[in-house]
């Protein structure tokens, strides 16, 4: 069966290559493909060196024990608007997270987008930028939402739009795994966040976003290829996209995984759910 223009553009858009019959070469399809030309296969350009500031000494009081943190209301998170949702992120001290954070990272695009991507948590870009999905992962994720027609725009119709968030809100350093408690106090900003955009299909992409959404911790390959349900929305398991930036062989099994996603949210549309 020859692949669909919009199958060949998220093939391109994920890097990979298509046997074309001569009078429709790969060259011609990635040409009309409507995909952002995203470098994903060259390497990322080294960020400038830049001296480190002297550290001070850090004061006596800093060097004190640390109060534990306060936990999150999550009675009261469960009630709150996008705004003020925004604020509590924002203002959130319950973890350890917050003493090594630039700023939150609270999730961007439409809020009643019918895409939600959930993915793990901010690295080092987006802790500087305060958004989700903008390192290289962030680039790949972007052109694979674009070849389904799903942008991360605030604006638009609903159903072409994506609303992308993280388990975590804050990254955690070196960009290590995000820890239970971490994630355990993190979690009803993302239940909220769920709750106002009412998506019709969730993509959880990785084992942090799949441990949350799913209570599993079940290897990504077994929860695949079928769809879930997170509190009466369907939901889809694929790999991360910074796992498929290093294993392009899973780049294929992603493809059918958001495939799946565009086939269930369309199902979905249908049943005027
Ligand atoms: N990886 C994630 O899971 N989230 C981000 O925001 C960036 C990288």
């Amino acid at each position: 069966m020859p692949w669909t223009e919009r199958q060949q553009a998220l093939l391109a858009a994920m890097g990979l290559r298509v046997w074309q019959p001569a009078a429709a070469t790969t060259e011609a399809v990635l040409q009309a493909a409507p995909v952002p030309p995203v470098p994903f296969a060259s390497p990322v350009a080294p960020a400038p060196h830049v001296a480190p500031a002297p550290v001070p000494a850090p004061a006596a009081a800093a060097l004190a024990p640390m109060a534990a943190p306060p936990p999150v209301d999550t009675g009261a998170v469960a009630s709150l608007d996008w705004p003020a949702l925004r604020e509590a992120v924002a203002a959130c001290r319950a973890c350890g997270l917050c003493e090594s954070r630039t700023q939150t990272v609270f999730g961007v695009g439409h809020p009643r987008a019918e895409w939600m991507v959930v993915g793990e948590a901010p690295g080092e870009q987006e802790d500087r930028k305060g958004e989700p999905f903008v390192g290289p992962a962030g680039q790949l994720l972007d052109a694979m939402l674009h070849a389904l027609g799903v942008t991360r725009a605030a604006d638009g119709p609903a159903a072409e739009r994506v609303y992308i968030a993280n388990t975590l809100k804050c990254r955690p350093p070196r960009n290590r795994n995000p820890a239970p408690e971490e994630m355990a106090a993190c979690e009803p900003f993302l239940v909220r966040q769920i709750q106002l955009v009412r998506p019709r299909i969730i993509l959880a992409m990785g084992r942090f976003a799949v441990q949350a959404l799913l209570r599993s911790a079940e290897p990504i390959g077994k929860l695949r290829g079928r769809v879930h349900q997170y509190q009466g929305v369907p939901l889809v398991v694929t790999y991360h996209p910074a796992y498929l930036l290093r294993n392009l062989p899973d780049k294929a099994r992603a493809w059918e995984d958001l495939c799946l996603a565009a086939a269930t949210a369309e199902a979905n549309r249908g049943a005027g759910a």
